[in-house]
């Protein structure tokens, strides 16, 4: 039978961010990418890890070492990616993080919405993307039926009580003032406490799509969305 830090070997890590001060709010952290990712969005940051085979460098144990040596040092270990549901390593290797004695966050857009489910004993704060309306996910992850799972995993999580942060980085053509009230509001009317608006960077066939409205707090419509939420956070790209 394998020990534990041998099953969890198995899950595949594309890098790692010793420290940070802006992956889980109001902690320091480290951040664990994760390989794999199921969708294909056009501004994606983290192209080369969505290749579940790609080198996994460094390797689990290692990270494990890493944290050892952290305790009473770092607050929290932050999954993200890629799409760390996309391993089913994740659970394991989440619950070796605790053990440790860190809080467990997770960066997800939430394309697995019964894993989300299975993980909630696992994670203390969750930034999950809602990357758009739910009919108009097909236009940015390019895979039909997409938004119903992000959409329902949001439910999974708000219902759960999770420490929850959503974040929408808008596509060109999704961006526009009258979008952005439809959009904050069906997410205020889910009841998502904290949007996050993150500036879409314009990447390669973003091009022809158009190029990406720049946003600013001062704008109208901005400081309208942010009116519905408790807390409201506008990121640059
Ligand atoms: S879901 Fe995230 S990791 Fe996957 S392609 Fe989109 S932006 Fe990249």
């Amino acid at each position: 039978m394998r020990t534990t830090s041998e099953r969890q070997a198995s899950l595949r890590i594309g890098g790692l961010t010793p420290l940070t001060s802006v992956d889980y709010p109001g902690e320091l952290a480290a951040v664990v990418y994760c390989r794999g990712c199921p969708w294909r969005c056009p501004y994606c940051h983290n192209a080369d890890l969505q290749d579940p085979e790609g080198p996994s460098e460094p390797a689990w144990p290692e990270v494990l070492a890493f944290l050892e040596h952290r305790r009473g040092l770092l607050d929290a270990v932050v999954f993200s990616g890629g799409e760390p549901t996309a391993q089913q390593a994740l659970p394991a290797a989440m619950a070796e993080v605790r053990e440790l004695g860190f809080k467990v966050g997770l960066h997800t857009g939430g394309p697995y919405p019964e894993r989300l489910a299975q993980l909630l004993p696992l994670v203390d704060w969750v930034g999950l993307d809602i990357k758009a309306l739910p009919e108009d996910y097909p236009r940015v992850p390019g895979v039909p039926a997409s938004g119903d799972g992000a959409w329902q995993g949001m439910r999974v999580l708000l219902d759960a009580r999770v420490d929850l942060d959503v974040r929408t980085p808008p596509m060109p053509g999704m961006d526009d003032p009258a979008y952005l009230d439809r959009l904050s509001e069906r997410l205020a009317e889910a009841g998502v406490g904290c949007w996050a608006l993150q500036q879409c960077r314009e990447v390669g066939e973003m091009d022809s799509s158009g190029r990406p409205r720049r946003l600013a707090e001062s704008d109208p419509d901005v400081l309208n969305a942010a009116r519905r939420f408790d807390r409201f956070l506008l990121r640059a790209a």
